[in-house]
């Protein structure tokens, strides 16, 4: 039986590997507005982080989301991007 193998990418929380499909992808679109991505497939750069509280505050808080993303981001920014992963992670 051969199994489809899907990408992974890692985890800009702690840094590990998953599959994609099991990661929530955030993405820097074409006018430059960092939003989270649920469907995975919106245009830009994208950064992915596991559906965990913990990894999404460690993405956000140690800036490694803006690093991934080649972008900085405000303190507002990043507050509100923080409450749009966390609500996501929670459903
Ligand atoms: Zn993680």
């Amino acid at each position: 039986m051969v199994r489809r193998r899907e990408p992974e990418r890692t985890c800009v929380g702690c840094r590990e590997r998953a599959p994609k499909g099991s990661l929530l992808r955030v993405v820097r679109g074409p006018d430059g507005r960092v939003r989270v991505d649920p469907s995975g497939a919106a245009p830009g750069r994208g950064a992915y982080v596991h559906r965990a509280l913990g990894c999404a505050r460690q993405a956000i808080g140690r800036g490694a989301l803006a690093r991934a993303l080649r972008t900085g981001l405000s303190q507002e920014e990043a507050a509100t991007l923080g409450a749009e992963i966390e609500r996501e992670v929670r459903q």
